[in-house]
């Protein structure tokens, strides 16, 4: 059964798409089956993955709103060795439309079902807010992937997720947590970044991942080219990171797994 992990943050322009989409690459590098959901009306993480968001038919738009099954939307990334279930435009109306139907926050929950057997890892890529749509990709999710910018007002940001991402476990009554928190465009020779990061160690600990996303021009010049990073300049540092990512991604899952089938012993 596949593992969904939804990449969060209410701010924009943190690195949520360059990270859904070459994480995404790096495990299935790694021989792991893997879905990206776009759920950004914006499509970036479509047109990053080389899928032409103006030449589909059918999108996750027609998965929320008309349960149209994901498998017959899913296209294969050209180059990433993953599947993508894209986006567009689109999906502006979802929320609209979405907004007199019971249970609409568990749409994507429902509709991923179906696929989870096909998959190890389910991606879903979420926009710069807490709409409907970053709603239904938080039901949808095992985890929360939160990326971040460690700049002075990231913290306080951070908490507002953190407690929304309490409040919808709880409302849902669904364990939702927080998967880890990936530090994005890192630029140690900043002595903010380095304060940020010491917080964020104090306050969430293991859930920090050691990979840091150094700000790297190949990461930005990659989606223009419809490529993961590591497909445009596998020897680049963007790239680089990524990998390492995805390397501790798949180990903490080991280890959940391994922690979950410890016999309980009593007393
Ligand atoms: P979000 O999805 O959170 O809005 P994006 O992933 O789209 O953020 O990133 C915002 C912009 O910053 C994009 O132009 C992207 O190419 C660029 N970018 C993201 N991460 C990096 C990085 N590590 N180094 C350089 N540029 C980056
Ligand atoms: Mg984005």
């Amino acid at each position: 059964m596949a593992r969904t992990i939804a990449i969060a943050n209410q701010k924009g322009g943190v690195g949520k798409t360059t990270s859904s989409i070459n994480l995404a690459a790096s495990l299935a590098a790694m021989k792991k089956r893997v879905l990206l959901v776009d759920m950004d009306p914006q499509g970036n993480a479509t047109m990053g993955s080389g899928v032409d968001k103006h030449g589909i038919e059918r999108s996750v738009y027609d998965v929320l709103v008309h349960r149209a099954p994901v498998h017959l939307i899913t296209q294969r990334a050209p180059e990433g060795g993953f599947d993508v279930l894209p986006a567009n435009s689109d999906l502006t109306a979802a929320e609209v439309e979405l907004l007199d139907i019971e249970h609409k926050e568990r749409r994507l929950r429902t509709a991923l079902q179906e696929v989870a057997g096909l998959y190890d890892y389910i991606l879903v890529d979420c926009p710069p807010s807490l709409n409907m749509l970053t709603l239904n990709a938080l039901v949808a999710a095992d985890g929360v992937l939160i990326a971040m910018q460690c700049e002075y007002f990231a913290l306080e940001g951070l908490s507002a997720l953190v407690s929304t991402i309490n409040r919808i476990g709880e409302s849902v009554n669904l364990p939702l947590r927080i998967e880890g928190i990936l530090r994005t465009l890192y630029d140690p020779r900043n002595s903010l970044t380095n304060d940020v990061s010491a917080q964020l160690h104090g306050h969430f600990g293991d859930l920090v991942y050691r990979t840091v996303v150094p700000r790297n021009v190949r990461l930005a010049e990659a989606p223009s080219h419809g490529l993961p990073a590591m497909y445009y300049d596998r020897h680049s540092r963007g790239a680089k990171a990524y990998m390492a990512l995805a390397g501790e991604v798949i180990r903490r899952e080991e280890k959940r797994q391994q922690e979950s089938q410890q016999p309980v012993t009593s007393d």
